[in-house]
Protein backbone atom coordinates (compact mmCIF):
# COMPACT_ATOMS: atom_id res chain seq x y z
CA UNK A 1 0.00 0.00 0.00
CA UNK A 2 2.63 2.16 0.91
CA UNK A 3 3.87 1.81 -2.79
CA UNK A 4 1.07 3.26 -4.32
CA UNK A 5 0.71 6.19 -1.37
CA UNK A 6 4.61 7.25 -2.26
CA UNK A 7 5.16 10.47 -3.64
CA UNK A 8 8.58 11.29 -5.61
CA UNK A 9 8.94 13.72 -3.17
CA UNK A 10 9.47 11.05 -0.36
CA UNK A 11 10.82 8.27 -2.87
CA UNK A 12 14.06 6.76 -2.30
CA UNK A 13 17.16 7.21 -4.32
CA UNK A 14 16.64 4.08 -6.77
CA UNK A 15 13.97 1.37 -6.44
CA UNK A 16 17.01 -1.37 -7.71
CA UNK A 17 19.33 -3.12 -5.84
CA UNK A 18 22.80 -2.38 -6.17
CA UNK A 19 24.75 -4.78 -8.00
CA UNK A 20 26.01 -8.21 -6.70
CA UNK A 21 27.80 -9.48 -9.74
CA UNK A 22 29.15 -13.03 -9.35
CA UNK A 23 32.66 -13.84 -9.89
CA UNK A 24 32.83 -15.57 -13.27
CA UNK A 25 34.96 -18.72 -13.95
CA UNK A 26 36.87 -18.63 -17.64
CA UNK A 27 34.21 -21.73 -18.66
CA UNK A 28 30.97 -19.41 -17.68
CA UNK A 29 32.33 -16.69 -19.89
CA UNK A 30 32.86 -19.08 -22.18
CA UNK A 31 30.02 -20.72 -22.11
CA UNK A 32 28.15 -16.84 -21.93
CA UNK A 33 30.06 -15.81 -25.00
CA UNK A 34 29.21 -18.82 -27.18
CA UNK A 35 26.53 -17.32 -29.82
CA UNK A 36 24.62 -20.33 -29.90
CA UNK A 37 25.20 -23.34 -27.66
CA UNK A 38 22.78 -21.67 -24.70
CA UNK A 39 20.32 -21.36 -27.13
CA UNK A 40 20.99 -24.70 -28.07
CA UNK A 41 21.04 -26.73 -25.08
CA UNK A 42 17.91 -24.53 -23.63
CA UNK A 43 15.72 -25.41 -27.19
CA UNK A 44 17.17 -29.02 -26.61
CA UNK A 45 15.83 -29.11 -22.74
CA UNK A 46 12.29 -27.25 -23.45
CA UNK A 47 12.10 -25.84 -20.19
CA UNK A 48 14.60 -24.67 -17.03
CA UNK A 49 18.02 -26.67 -16.67
CA UNK A 50 21.15 -26.53 -14.30
CA UNK A 51 24.36 -26.76 -16.30
CA UNK A 52 27.16 -28.34 -14.38
CA UNK A 53 31.02 -28.56 -15.28
CA UNK A 54 32.83 -31.19 -13.58
CA UNK A 55 36.38 -29.90 -14.66
CA UNK A 56 35.65 -27.02 -12.09
CA UNK A 57 35.00 -29.82 -9.62
CA UNK A 58 38.28 -31.62 -9.82
CA UNK A 59 40.43 -27.95 -9.70
CA UNK A 60 38.37 -27.64 -6.03
CA UNK A 61 39.45 -30.76 -5.16
CA UNK A 62 43.50 -30.15 -6.26
CA UNK A 63 43.22 -26.99 -4.26
CA UNK A 64 42.26 -28.81 -0.77
CA UNK A 65 44.84 -31.03 -1.65
CA UNK A 66 47.27 -28.93 -2.39
CA UNK A 67 46.56 -27.24 1.08
CA UNK A 68 47.32 -30.37 2.51
CA UNK A 69 50.59 -31.25 0.86
CA UNK A 70 51.82 -27.41 1.68
CA UNK A 71 51.17 -28.24 5.13
CA UNK A 72 52.57 -31.57 5.07
CA UNK A 73 49.62 -33.16 6.72
CA UNK A 74 47.90 -36.25 5.28
CA UNK A 75 44.38 -35.42 4.22
CA UNK A 76 41.13 -36.74 2.91
CA UNK A 77 38.86 -34.87 1.13
CA UNK A 78 34.95 -36.54 1.80
CA UNK A 79 32.53 -34.76 -0.71
CA UNK A 80 29.27 -33.33 1.37
CA UNK A 81 26.86 -35.51 -1.08
CA UNK A 82 23.47 -33.57 -0.16
CA UNK A 83 25.09 -30.27 -1.77
CA UNK A 84 24.51 -31.38 -5.35
CA UNK A 85 23.37 -35.08 -6.67
CA UNK A 86 24.64 -34.95 -9.86
CA UNK A 87 26.44 -37.97 -11.21
CA UNK A 88 29.10 -36.21 -12.56
CA UNK A 89 30.65 -34.55 -8.94
CA UNK A 90 30.75 -38.29 -7.57
CA UNK A 91 32.40 -39.02 -10.78
CA UNK A 92 35.09 -36.34 -10.52
CA UNK A 93 35.76 -37.39 -6.95
CA UNK A 94 36.46 -40.72 -8.09
CA UNK A 95 38.50 -39.48 -10.81
CA UNK A 96 40.30 -36.98 -8.79
CA UNK A 97 40.96 -38.78 -5.46
CA UNK A 98 37.94 -37.71 -3.42
CA UNK A 99 35.66 -39.58 -0.89
CA UNK A 100 32.26 -38.96 -0.85
CA UNK A 101 30.40 -38.48 2.67
CA UNK A 102 26.83 -40.06 2.20
CA UNK A 103 24.04 -40.30 4.33
CA UNK A 104 21.43 -42.63 2.50
CA UNK A 105 21.02 -45.66 1.24
CA UNK A 106 20.34 -43.38 -1.90
CA UNK A 107 23.85 -41.04 -1.90
CA UNK A 108 25.67 -44.39 -0.87
CA UNK A 109 24.90 -46.69 -4.21
CA UNK A 110 24.88 -43.13 -6.19
CA UNK A 111 28.80 -42.82 -5.25
CA UNK A 112 29.19 -46.66 -5.70
CA UNK A 113 28.03 -46.62 -9.26
CA UNK A 114 30.61 -43.73 -9.88
CA UNK A 115 33.17 -45.75 -8.69
CA UNK A 116 33.84 -44.23 -5.60
CA UNK A 117 35.30 -47.27 -3.65
CA UNK A 118 33.38 -48.45 -0.45
CA UNK A 119 36.52 -47.54 1.90
CA UNK A 120 36.67 -43.79 -0.02
CA UNK A 121 33.42 -43.51 1.61
CA UNK A 122 32.05 -41.54 5.05
CA UNK A 123 28.70 -42.37 6.21
CA UNK A 124 27.17 -39.60 8.64
CA UNK A 125 23.94 -38.71 9.69
CA UNK A 126 21.98 -39.19 12.90
CA UNK A 127 20.52 -42.81 13.76
CA UNK A 128 21.01 -44.22 10.60
CA UNK A 129 18.90 -47.09 9.41
CA UNK A 130 19.84 -50.80 9.75
CA UNK A 131 20.06 -51.14 6.80
CA UNK A 132 22.38 -48.29 5.87
CA UNK A 133 24.96 -49.33 8.74
CA UNK A 134 24.68 -52.98 7.56
CA UNK A 135 25.60 -51.76 4.05
CA UNK A 136 28.17 -49.31 4.96
CA UNK A 137 29.93 -51.69 6.89
CA UNK A 138 30.22 -54.34 4.29
CA UNK A 139 31.43 -51.75 1.84
CA UNK A 140 34.31 -50.72 4.34
CA UNK A 141 32.95 -47.29 4.66
CA UNK A 142 33.90 -44.91 7.61
CA UNK A 143 30.96 -44.67 9.57
CA UNK A 144 30.88 -41.66 11.84
CA UNK A 145 28.75 -42.98 14.64
CA UNK A 146 26.03 -40.01 15.95
CA UNK A 147 24.80 -42.19 19.22
CA UNK A 148 25.88 -44.91 21.78
CA UNK A 149 22.15 -47.19 20.70
CA UNK A 150 23.26 -46.50 16.90
CA UNK A 151 26.96 -47.88 18.03
CA UNK A 152 25.11 -51.04 19.37
CA UNK A 153 23.05 -51.57 16.68
CA UNK A 154 26.34 -51.48 14.10
CA UNK A 155 28.35 -53.57 16.10
CA UNK A 156 25.70 -56.30 16.51
CA UNK A 157 25.38 -56.01 12.32
CA UNK A 158 28.95 -56.34 11.48
CA UNK A 159 31.33 -58.87 11.70
CA UNK A 160 34.52 -59.75 13.89
CA UNK A 161 36.15 -60.94 10.44
CA UNK A 162 36.07 -57.28 9.19
CA UNK A 163 35.45 -54.78 11.59
CA UNK A 164 33.16 -51.97 11.16
CA UNK A 165 35.38 -48.43 11.13
CA UNK A 166 33.98 -46.14 13.41
CA UNK A 167 34.36 -42.14 14.18
CA UNK A 168 32.57 -41.05 16.83
CA UNK A 169 30.47 -37.99 16.41
CA UNK A 170 31.38 -35.28 18.87
CA UNK A 171 29.02 -32.94 19.91
CA UNK A 172 31.21 -29.32 20.91
CA UNK A 173 30.70 -27.81 23.90
CA UNK A 174 27.88 -25.27 24.51
CA UNK A 175 26.70 -26.41 20.83
CA UNK A 176 23.02 -26.45 20.88
CA UNK A 177 23.04 -28.83 17.85
CA UNK A 178 21.21 -32.35 17.67
CA UNK A 179 24.04 -34.24 16.48
CA UNK A 180 27.16 -35.30 18.22
CA UNK A 181 27.93 -37.20 21.68
CA UNK A 182 28.85 -35.78 24.74
CA UNK A 183 31.53 -36.37 26.45
CA UNK A 184 29.96 -38.98 28.79
CA UNK A 185 28.19 -40.75 25.61
CA UNK A 186 32.03 -40.49 24.51
CA UNK A 187 33.17 -42.64 27.38
CA UNK A 188 30.54 -45.00 27.51
CA UNK A 189 31.10 -45.39 23.33
CA UNK A 190 34.84 -46.26 24.57
CA UNK A 191 33.90 -48.99 26.90
CA UNK A 192 31.91 -50.82 24.06
CA UNK A 193 34.06 -51.06 21.61
CA UNK A 194 36.51 -53.29 24.21
CA UNK A 195 34.22 -55.37 24.25
CA UNK A 196 32.80 -55.94 20.54
CA UNK A 197 35.21 -57.02 18.04
CA UNK A 198 32.62 -56.72 15.29
CA UNK A 199 33.60 -52.52 15.68
CA UNK A 200 37.27 -50.36 15.30
CA UNK A 201 37.73 -47.00 16.67
CA UNK A 202 39.64 -45.26 13.76
CA UNK A 203 38.95 -41.74 15.39
CA UNK A 204 36.46 -38.83 16.22
CA UNK A 205 34.71 -35.98 14.06
CA UNK A 206 32.53 -33.05 14.22
CA UNK A 207 31.04 -31.06 12.22
CA UNK A 208 30.16 -26.72 12.44
CA UNK A 209 27.25 -24.65 10.89
CA UNK A 210 29.02 -21.38 10.28
CA UNK A 211 32.44 -21.01 8.74
CA UNK A 212 34.81 -20.04 11.61
CA UNK A 213 38.21 -21.24 11.09
CA UNK A 214 39.40 -20.66 14.11
CA UNK A 215 36.51 -22.73 16.11
CA UNK A 216 37.53 -25.70 13.31
CA UNK A 217 41.26 -25.60 14.47
CA UNK A 218 40.27 -25.16 18.32
CA UNK A 219 37.72 -28.63 18.24
CA UNK A 220 40.80 -29.91 16.05
CA UNK A 221 42.89 -29.31 18.39
CA UNK A 222 40.72 -31.34 20.98
CA UNK A 223 40.23 -34.30 18.54
CA UNK A 224 43.83 -34.96 18.25
CA UNK A 225 43.65 -35.30 22.41
CA UNK A 226 40.90 -37.92 22.01
CA UNK A 227 42.70 -40.04 19.37
CA UNK A 228 45.96 -40.08 21.98
CA UNK A 229 43.42 -40.94 24.54
CA UNK A 230 41.82 -43.42 22.89
CA UNK A 231 45.37 -44.99 21.90
CA UNK A 232 46.39 -44.95 25.47
CA UNK A 233 43.32 -47.88 25.31
CA UNK A 234 44.61 -49.80 22.46
CA UNK A 235 42.29 -48.13 19.80
CA UNK A 236 44.16 -47.52 16.63
CA UNK A 237 42.40 -43.58 16.63
CA UNK A 238 44.13 -42.10 14.03
CA UNK A 239 42.07 -39.93 12.16
CA UNK A 240 40.13 -36.54 13.09
CA UNK A 241 37.46 -35.60 10.79
CA UNK A 242 36.34 -31.86 10.78
CA UNK A 243 33.49 -32.20 8.58
CA UNK A 244 32.50 -29.05 5.75
CA UNK A 245 31.53 -25.59 6.33
CA UNK A 246 34.20 -24.07 3.82
CA UNK A 247 33.21 -20.93 2.27
CA UNK A 248 32.91 -19.59 -1.47
CA UNK A 249 33.36 -15.95 -2.52
CA UNK A 250 30.57 -15.32 -4.65
CA UNK A 251 30.50 -11.55 -5.21
CA UNK A 252 33.59 -9.22 -4.72
CA UNK A 253 33.70 -7.43 -1.43
CA UNK A 254 33.01 -3.69 -2.05
CA UNK A 255 29.23 -5.08 -3.68
CA UNK A 256 28.55 -7.16 -0.46
CA UNK A 257 29.43 -4.48 1.78
CA UNK A 258 27.45 -1.84 -0.27
CA UNK A 259 24.33 -4.72 -0.57
CA UNK A 260 24.35 -4.64 3.31
CA UNK A 261 24.22 -1.16 4.06
CA UNK A 262 21.93 0.12 1.81
CA UNK A 263 19.72 -2.58 1.03
CA UNK A 264 16.04 -1.53 2.01
CA UNK A 265 12.05 -2.53 1.29
CA UNK A 266 12.19 0.17 -1.09
CA UNK A 267 14.47 -3.00 -3.49
CA UNK A 268 11.82 -5.10 -3.18
CA UNK A 269 8.65 -6.31 -5.09
CA UNK A 270 5.83 -5.59 -2.67
CA UNK A 271 8.26 -4.28 -0.38
CA UNK A 272 9.34 -7.66 0.90
CA UNK A 273 12.28 -8.48 3.24
CA UNK A 274 14.00 -10.53 4.56
CA UNK A 275 15.91 -10.75 8.07
CA UNK A 276 18.92 -11.66 6.93
CA UNK A 277 21.07 -13.47 3.68
CA UNK A 278 23.95 -16.28 3.46
CA UNK A 279 27.28 -14.67 3.53
CA UNK A 280 28.14 -14.25 -0.44
CA UNK A 281 31.46 -12.35 0.19
CA UNK A 282 33.78 -14.95 1.36
CA UNK A 283 37.57 -13.42 1.92
CA UNK A 284 39.54 -17.00 2.14
CA UNK A 285 37.38 -19.16 0.70
CA UNK A 286 37.46 -23.38 0.07
CA UNK A 287 41.52 -24.67 -0.10
CA UNK A 288 42.59 -20.63 1.37
CA UNK A 289 40.42 -21.24 4.85
CA UNK A 290 41.04 -25.07 4.90
CA UNK A 291 44.99 -23.70 4.86
CA UNK A 292 44.08 -21.09 7.85
CA UNK A 293 42.79 -24.10 9.99
CA UNK A 294 46.06 -25.68 9.69
CA UNK A 295 47.92 -22.86 10.58
CA UNK A 296 46.15 -21.99 13.39
CA UNK A 297 47.60 -22.96 16.55
CA UNK A 298 50.22 -25.58 15.76
CA UNK A 299 47.20 -28.16 13.98
CA UNK A 300 49.44 -29.05 11.15
CA UNK A 301 52.12 -29.77 12.96
CA UNK A 302 50.47 -31.55 16.01
CA UNK A 303 48.48 -33.95 13.07
CA UNK A 304 52.14 -34.16 11.48
CA UNK A 305 53.70 -35.72 14.97
CA UNK A 306 51.11 -38.19 15.63
CA UNK A 307 50.60 -39.34 12.99
CA UNK A 308 47.09 -38.26 12.70
CA UNK A 309 45.22 -37.88 9.09
CA UNK A 310 43.06 -35.06 9.01
CA UNK A 311 39.54 -36.02 6.79
CA UNK A 312 37.49 -33.07 5.53
CA UNK A 313 34.03 -33.06 4.77
CA UNK A 314 33.48 -29.88 2.38
CA UNK A 315 29.69 -30.13 0.16
CA UNK A 316 29.40 -26.57 -1.47
CA UNK A 317 33.19 -25.05 -1.76
CA UNK A 318 33.52 -28.59 -3.65
CA UNK A 319 31.22 -27.32 -6.01
CA UNK A 320 32.58 -23.82 -5.91
CA UNK A 321 31.66 -22.20 -9.46
CA UNK A 322 31.12 -25.46 -10.95
CA UNK A 323 27.72 -24.89 -12.37
CA UNK A 324 24.62 -22.09 -13.09
CA UNK A 325 20.75 -22.64 -13.23
CA UNK A 326 19.27 -21.25 -16.65
CA UNK A 327 15.21 -20.21 -16.85
CA UNK A 328 13.80 -18.62 -20.04
CA UNK A 329 11.82 -16.07 -19.95
CA UNK A 330 7.95 -16.24 -20.11
CA UNK A 331 6.44 -13.35 -19.56
CA UNK A 332 7.36 -9.24 -18.76
CA UNK A 333 5.01 -7.39 -17.24
CA UNK A 334 6.28 -3.27 -16.40
CA UNK A 335 5.34 -2.31 -12.93
CA UNK A 336 5.51 0.37 -10.59
CA UNK A 337 7.41 1.28 -7.61
CA UNK A 338 7.71 5.14 -6.02
CA UNK A 339 6.31 6.13 -8.76
CA UNK A 340 9.11 4.36 -10.84
CA UNK A 341 8.63 1.37 -13.52
CA UNK A 342 10.37 -1.89 -13.15
CA UNK A 343 9.70 -5.21 -15.07
CA UNK A 344 8.48 -8.50 -12.79
CA UNK A 345 8.67 -11.02 -15.15
CA UNK A 346 7.85 -14.63 -14.92
CA UNK A 347 10.07 -17.56 -16.15
CA UNK A 348 9.61 -20.99 -16.69
CA UNK A 349 10.84 -22.62 -13.74
CA UNK A 350 10.52 -22.48 -10.00
CA UNK A 351 12.35 -21.23 -6.84
CA UNK A 352 12.43 -25.05 -5.68
CA UNK A 353 15.55 -24.81 -8.43
CA UNK A 354 16.80 -22.24 -6.38
CA UNK A 355 16.79 -23.56 -2.87
CA UNK A 356 17.90 -20.23 -0.80
CA UNK A 357 14.05 -18.80 -1.03
CA UNK A 358 13.07 -22.02 1.02
CA UNK A 359 15.86 -20.67 3.70
CA UNK A 360 13.62 -17.80 3.81
CA UNK A 361 16.27 -16.36 2.15
CA UNK A 362 17.17 -14.53 -1.60
CA UNK A 363 19.87 -15.68 -3.59
CA UNK A 364 21.64 -12.75 -4.18
CA UNK A 365 24.30 -12.86 -7.02
CA UNK A 366 22.94 -11.22 -9.55
CA UNK A 367 21.52 -13.41 -12.50
CA UNK A 368 22.92 -12.54 -16.05
CA UNK A 369 20.71 -11.54 -18.91
CA UNK A 370 21.11 -13.92 -22.12
CA UNK A 371 22.24 -12.34 -24.98
CA UNK A 372 24.02 -9.41 -24.14
CA UNK A 373 22.92 -7.04 -25.93
CA UNK A 374 23.09 -3.02 -25.20
CA UNK A 375 20.10 -1.36 -24.02
CA UNK A 376 18.55 0.74 -20.63
CA UNK A 377 19.23 -0.61 -17.42
CA UNK A 378 16.17 -1.54 -16.02
CA UNK A 379 15.28 -3.04 -12.23
CA UNK A 380 13.84 -6.05 -12.71
CA UNK A 381 11.87 -9.01 -10.32
CA UNK A 382 11.91 -12.58 -11.34
CA UNK A 383 8.76 -15.09 -10.38
CA UNK A 384 7.93 -18.39 -10.93
CA UNK A 385 5.66 -20.23 -13.35
CA UNK A 386 3.66 -21.30 -10.70
CA UNK A 387 0.21 -20.11 -9.30
CA UNK A 388 1.92 -19.18 -5.94
CA UNK A 389 2.11 -15.18 -5.42
CA UNK A 390 5.31 -16.11 -2.92
CA UNK A 391 7.04 -18.13 -5.40
CA UNK A 392 9.60 -15.58 -5.87
CA UNK A 393 12.99 -16.21 -7.69
CA UNK A 394 14.44 -12.50 -7.06
CA UNK A 395 12.57 -10.56 -4.96
CA UNK A 396 14.72 -7.46 -5.16
CA UNK A 397 14.88 -5.70 -8.25
CA UNK A 398 18.07 -6.65 -10.42
CA UNK A 399 19.62 -4.30 -12.06
CA UNK A 400 20.03 -6.08 -15.27
CA UNK A 401 21.48 -3.94 -18.24
CA UNK A 402 18.60 -3.91 -20.03
CA UNK A 403 14.83 -5.05 -20.32
CA UNK A 404 14.31 -8.44 -20.68
CA UNK A 405 12.19 -10.33 -23.26
CA UNK A 406 10.41 -13.21 -23.98
CA UNK A 407 12.60 -15.89 -25.12
CA UNK A 408 15.71 -14.36 -23.27
CA UNK A 409 17.32 -16.72 -20.94
CA UNK A 410 18.01 -15.64 -17.50
CA UNK A 411 21.23 -17.38 -15.91
CA UNK A 412 21.89 -17.65 -11.95
CA UNK A 413 25.66 -18.05 -11.91
CA UNK A 414 27.50 -20.36 -9.52
CA UNK A 415 23.94 -22.74 -8.51
CA UNK A 416 25.61 -26.20 -7.62
CA UNK A 417 26.12 -26.07 -3.89
CA UNK A 418 22.76 -26.41 -3.27
CA UNK A 419 20.98 -23.98 -4.69
CA UNK A 420 19.78 -27.00 -7.75
CA UNK A 421 18.17 -29.78 -6.34
CA UNK A 422 17.85 -29.67 -2.30
CA UNK A 423 14.09 -28.36 -2.81
CA UNK A 424 13.61 -29.94 -6.12
CA UNK A 425 10.00 -31.05 -6.61
CA UNK A 426 7.67 -32.23 -9.23
CA UNK A 427 5.26 -29.52 -7.80
CA UNK A 428 2.38 -28.21 -10.19
CA UNK A 429 3.43 -31.22 -12.17
CA UNK A 430 6.11 -29.20 -13.78
CA UNK A 431 8.99 -31.51 -14.61
CA UNK A 432 12.25 -31.13 -12.40
CA UNK A 433 14.76 -29.54 -14.67
CA UNK A 434 17.36 -31.85 -15.78
CA UNK A 435 21.31 -31.54 -15.51
CA UNK A 436 23.56 -30.79 -18.27
CA UNK A 437 27.12 -31.73 -17.95
CA UNK A 438 29.70 -29.55 -20.06
CA UNK A 439 32.93 -31.05 -21.67
CA UNK A 440 35.43 -30.08 -23.05
CA UNK A 441 36.57 -30.61 -26.72
CA UNK A 442 38.67 -29.71 -29.15
CA UNK A 443 39.29 -26.17 -30.80
CA UNK A 444 37.97 -24.86 -27.43
CA UNK A 445 34.86 -25.95 -27.80
CA UNK A 446 31.65 -27.46 -25.52
CA UNK A 447 29.53 -30.37 -26.02
CA UNK A 448 27.19 -31.63 -23.67
CA UNK A 449 25.85 -34.64 -22.14
CA UNK A 450 22.73 -35.00 -19.30
CA UNK A 451 23.96 -35.88 -16.06
CA UNK A 452 23.94 -39.96 -15.22
CA UNK A 453 24.39 -40.79 -18.97
C1 LIG B 1 26.12 -30.97 5.24
C2 LIG B 1 27.32 -31.63 5.81
C3 LIG B 1 28.58 -31.37 5.25
C4 LIG B 1 28.81 -30.39 4.13
O1 LIG B 1 28.69 -29.08 4.58
P1 LIG B 1 29.10 -27.82 3.65
O2 LIG B 1 28.73 -26.65 4.46
O3 LIG B 1 28.34 -27.94 2.40
O4 LIG B 1 30.56 -27.91 3.42
C5 LIG B 1 29.66 -32.07 5.77
N1 LIG B 1 29.51 -32.93 6.81
C6 LIG B 1 28.31 -33.18 7.38
C7 LIG B 1 28.23 -34.12 8.52
C8 LIG B 1 27.18 -32.52 6.91
O5 LIG B 1 25.99 -32.75 7.48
Amino acid sequence: MRDSLSTVHDAPESISATPMPAHLDPWERRLLDDPNLLADIAFSMGGPFHVMYPARVAQNIREFRAAFERAGVQGTIYYGKKANKAACVARACAEHGAGVDVASIGELTAALAQGVRGGELMVTGPAKSDELLWLAARHDALIAVDDLGELDRLAASASPAMPARVLLRVLPAASASRFGMTGDEIGNALAVFGARASIRLEGFSFHLSGYDAVARAELAGELIARCLHARTLGHPAATVSIGGGFGVDYVPAEAAAAFGERVGRHWFHSGKSFDSYYPYHFAAPGAAMLAQILDHDDIARRLRDNGIRLAIEPGRALLAHAGCTVFRVQGSKTRHAHGRPYRLLTVDGTSLSLSEQWFDSEYLPDPLLWPARPGTPTPTSVGAATCLDSDMLSWRRVPLPRPAEVGDLLIYPNTAGYQMDSNESAFHELPIPPKVVLHDAPNARFRWTRDGS
